[in-house]
């Protein structure tokens, strides 16, 4: 292992194809269903809104799907991402454990975002498609799809959730740097939109408008189409770059490891870092721990059910064989932004269901806590949302010093936190909040 503990691939060393586990579930991943019908949904349906590469991605029985090179080379300009170890948190928290992470905050927007955004950027330009649109709460979608049309010559439309748009200027000012088109929601832009301005001229939106708006503009216009961050296969599929760049690090310094974590909102960091790794497990080769992070504020995979639902507000997307905490649920408003979507990517919640991914859930104060010593032992500010896995890997840390046992600890460290410094100042002046879960009580 080198020196300075960090372990970088070469740029030729770029995994050439993503991992997709459909065919390797340990039971077929049930379908997404037509709200009309109750059936399966067909493809036609989904073309209104997606590419048809992409859907044929999303169902595929492939087990390796080629990365196209167009994709690759924007891939180098900071891929791959080191694994690093952390030597000076094992010392601080004085623990036999050796704890590793792979830093997918050396992205241009920060994060590991880009890395399904410029692959569905390129796949929807190969069809015709001119412009995509999206939605965004605090801007990460946002950025990472801005930058990826950029760098393939698409326009931008981001539906920003009002609120945020009005106090975190700063993601919606990196949006525009990569050429991208801003607005407000609920806007005026669409129907949808200007029917809830209509009854309340007021409302501050929410995911689930800024969802409905997006939708509602890709399926109105020809040259457009509608791009996803999280929770669907196809973007699982292209976050597996991070766990296949992981696995080959690992190889590469001849370590094995025991514990693989990280934080979960829709589940795409998490997947695409485990994922590569989960055929080990299920061929008994190898006896990995999987455990997934969320907040206590929104514990979809602890507490809520398995089962159907919609993947947004407005009753618009097909129904998703999902953990939820239903579609009407709306967290309270905790500085990890990410983490609070009401469902779980399906891949996610089978293996969960399954018994192979162990969910955990922590409240925000222990969160940023864990957060703040670990950028004064590492060096690296987190983003609120990585704060929940690197709490977890404190917490098993210290098991093994319990048990004395010298485990290999591995963490995806999703993003930084340069644009979440209020956060970090809401907590150092003791303004910081917990909250518990409170099931949404049935309606008449
Ligand atoms: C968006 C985001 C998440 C949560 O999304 P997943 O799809 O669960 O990965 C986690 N960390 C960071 C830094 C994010 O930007």
């Amino acid at each position: 292992m080198s020196e300075d503990n960090k372990i970088i691939l070469s740029s030729r060393e770029l995994p050439r194809k993503w991992y997709n586990v459909l065919p390797d579930l340990p039971k077929p991943a049930p379908p997404p269903l037509d709200p009309s019908t109750q059936q399966p949904i067909t493809p036609d349906k989904l073309l209104a809104i997606f590419p048809e590469s992409l859907i044929m991605q999303e169902v595929s029985s492939e087990r390796w799907i080629d990365i196209p090179e167009e994709i690759l080379n924007i891939y180098t300009i900071w891929r791959p991402t080191p694994l690093v170890r952390a030597r000076r948190l094992e010392q601080y928290l004085d623990t036999p454990a050796k704890i590793f992470y792979k830093n997918e905050s050396y992205s241009p927007p920060g994060s590991h975002k880009p890395n399904t955004a410029v692959a569905q950027a390129y796949f929807n330009k190969k069809e015709g498609v001119k412009r995509l649109t999206t939605e965004t709460g605090a801007g990460q979608w946002g950025s990472a799809l801005a930058f990826g049309c950029n760098a393939f010559g698409l326009e931008c439309m981001v539906y920003m959730v009002k609120i945020s748009y009005e106090q975190k200027p700063y993601r919606r000012v990196l949006m525009e740097t990569w050429g991208a088109n801003v607005v407000p929601s609920p806007s005026t832009k669409t129907k949808f939109g200007r029917e809830v301005l209509e009854k309340d001229p007021e409302c501050l939106g929410s995911l689930g408008i800024a969802i409905s708006e997006a939708i509602e503009d890709a399926v109105t216009r020809d040259d457009t189409k509608y791009s996803l961050g999280s929770v669907l296969n196809h973007v699982l599929l292209h976050q597996t770059i991070v766990g296949l760049e992981t696995k080959k690090q690992f190889e590469m310094a001849g370590v094995e490891p025991d514990v693989l974590i990280g934080c979960v909102g829709g589940g795409s960091n998490y997947a695409g870092f485990f994922l590569p790794f989960v055929p080990l497990k299920l061929e008994g080769k190898r006896d990995i721990r999987f455990i997934a992070v969320e907040p206590k504020a929104c514990p979809t995979l602890t507490k809520g059910p398995y089962t159907y639902d919609f993947g947004d507000t407005a009753e618009t997307t097909p129904l998703l064989k999902m953990h939820s905490l239903g579609h009407n649920f709306i967290p309270p408003g905790i500085h990890a932004g990410g983490l609070r979507y009401h469902g779980m990517a399906p891949i996610v919640s089978l293996l969960c269901d399954e018994g192979i991914v162990e969910p955990r859930a922590y409240h925000q104060i222990e969160v940023f806590e864990s957060a703040v010593t670990f950028a004064r032992t590492e060096g690296l500010v987190c983003a609120p949302e990585t704060a929940h896995a690197i709490k977890a890997v404190f917490d098993e840390a210290l098991r093994c010093k319990k048990e004395g046992k010298e485990e290999v600890i591995a963490f995806n460290y999703s993003g930084h936190g340069f644009f979440d410094l209020a956060a970090y100042d809401a907590y150092f002046s003791g303004k910081l909040q917990d909250y518990d879960y409170e099931p949404r009580k049935k309606q008449g």
